[in-house]
This record gives structure tokens, C-alpha cells and sequence, in this order.
């Protein structure tokens, strides 16, 4: 394996990964200080927007993959604080390595979060109660026909917010703490205020953050997303339902390392 630096930035740094079998996934280094991974060789989930998953599934990574992944980049560009699995794949996906690995993180003193599009919800049961460092939930809809045209492949909004209210009783008050659900803006799909109030009436009960996303383009995807002013609205639509919102960091809408542009390149490409 082999990591390879293809763009040097003032905030991020964007690595290109070899894996052995000739596959390439991409991290990049967020601030200096946090890597963020990839778990799969593309992605099965399908979401429109993202490049991650363009080409579909080839394969999970191994614990070793993720593993090399925080090694070569301490070597490259030296210590590590965090971690995040929030590259290319769907951690769920890729249970039997990310599982294991964020307790050999955790042991090495490097605190783990992910993003997950929530199925199986049967694994995101477990990964609730998990020793993580912050799980986002992307939901990016407040109605089902949008949930199904941005998320494909993901559980229902039904069947997750069930999933979430089920474990909401057993979960600590640190785990509730680091659970957020995540809600990206795309223009003309999820930015009206039926979808925006839709979303926040299921949101509000679990009383769970609400990480509001600006969207990165990417060269697969024809969505774009909202401008300021919208953006500005639906941030105060949701605060002045009850919502406690958060914006997405300036490192992860940078062109070298936006949520969703990390793409995955199969092996015979
Ligand atoms: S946004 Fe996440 S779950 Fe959706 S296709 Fe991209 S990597 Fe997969």
C-alpha cells in the first residue's frame, strides 16, 4: 500500500490511497490534525450528489487498509489528534473493519467519529451505543419521496427515525451528546419549507444536533447547492423551530476536501 499527497493545501492536505489490489480510495487531512478515511472501494448507497459512490460498490476495505491509512498519513505529515470516517463508503457498510478499528484507534489516543447514511439499522443499533467520537446521521429530507431520491439505498426515514427513538432510551446522555442527524442543502430539492419543517418535526423529539451542510459540486453530479440567502433561511427556520444547528467547518467546503468529492477508483480503471 501506498499513500500518495495530490494536493497540498493551506488547510487541507488530499492524499490518494493505492491499496494492493490496485484499487485507490482518497483521505484528506483536515486542519492538520484530523484524518478523514475511506472505508469502502466506492460506495453502495447511491446518493446522487456524491462522487464517492458514482461507480457503486467494489469492495469494503480491511482493518488493515484503515489502519495503513492513519499510519502512512502520521508519517507523512506527523501526529494525528482525530479521526473521522467520513470519506468514500458507508462505515455501516464496512462493519467487520471499522467496528474493530475505532477501538484500536482509541486505544492509540485518537478519538473516532463517523457519517452514516444508517443502514442496516440493525448495525446502526450497535453503532449508537458504540465508543465513537460523534455519529452523523445523514438524513438530508423531512419526507420520504426525497429521502428515497437522495439516499437510494438508505433505510426510510421511517424505519430510521423508529431505529433512533427505539434506542434513544437505552442511549447514555454522553452517547445522545455525540449523535447528530445531518441535513445538506441541495437547490430545488430539500430547500422548501414543507421539506425543511417536515424534517425538523422528526428531528425535534430526539433533541439530537441538526449539522446543516453546504454542498461541495462534484463533476458527476448536476446538483448544486442553495445560495446564502436560502442557505440563512432554512438555518433560521430550523433555530426558530427548537433545532440546535450547526454549520458545517470551513475545512470540509474547501475544494480539496468537501464532503462528498473524495472519489474511489476501481481497480481496473
Ligand atoms: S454520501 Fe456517503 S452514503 Fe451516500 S454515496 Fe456518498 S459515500 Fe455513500
Amino acid at each position: 500500500m501506498r499513500l500518495e499527497l495530490i494536493d497540498d493545501g493551506p488547510v487541507n492536505s488530499r492524499f490518494l490511497v493505492h491499496l494492493d489490489d490496485g484499487a485507490r480510495v482518497e483521505a484528506v487531512r483536515y486542519r492538520g490534525d484530523t484524518l478523514c478515511l475511506s472505508t469502502q472501494v466506492g460506495c453502495a448507497v447511491g446518493c446522487p450528489f456524491c462522487a464517492s459512490g458514482a461507480n457503486g460498490l467494489e469492495r469494503p476495505l480491511t482493518e488493515d487498509e484503515l489502519r495503513f491509512q492513519v499510519d502512512a498519513a502520521e508519517e507523512a505529515g506527523g501526529p494525528l489528534e482525530r479521526l473521522t470516517l467520513s470519506g468514500v463508503g458507508e462505515p455501516l457498510h464496512a462493519h467487520r473493519a471499522t467496528r474493530p478499528f475505532i477501538d484500536w484507534a482509541r486505544e492509540r489516543g485518537l478519538p473516532t467519529s463517523l457519517t452514516t447514511s444508517g443502514g442496516p439499522t440493525a448495525r446502526l443499533r450497535e453503532w449508537l451505543h458504540a465508543p465513537h467520537n460523534g455519529l452523523t446521521l445523514s438524513c438530508h429530507a423531512g419526507t420520504e419521496p426525497t429521502r428515497a431520491r437522495l439516499v437510494p439505498r438508505g433505510p426510510s426515514l421511517e424505519e430510521l427515525f423508529d431505529t433512533l427513538a427505539d434506542e434513544h432510551r437505552r442511549m447514555t446522555n454522553k452517547r445522545k451528546k455525540k449523535t447528530a442527524l445531518a441535513y445538506l442543502v441541495l437547490a430545488g430539492e430539500n430547500d422548501s419549507d414543507a421539506e425543511v419543517d417536515a424534517f425538523v418535526e422528526r428531528a425535534l423529539p430526539l433533541g439530537f444536533r441538526v449539522h446543516l451542510y453546504g454542498y461541495n459540486p462534484v463533476p458527476t453530479s448536476t446538483h448544486r447547492g442553495p445560495d446564502d440567502a436560502t442557505f440563512d433561511r432554512i438555518e433560521e427556520r430550523m433555530r426558530a423551530a427548537g433545532a440546535r444547528v450547526v454549520r458545517s467547518s470551513r475545512a470540509r467546503r474547501r475544494p480539496n476536501g468537501g464532503c462528498g468529492t473524495l472519489v474511489a477508483l476501481r481497480r481496473a480503471q
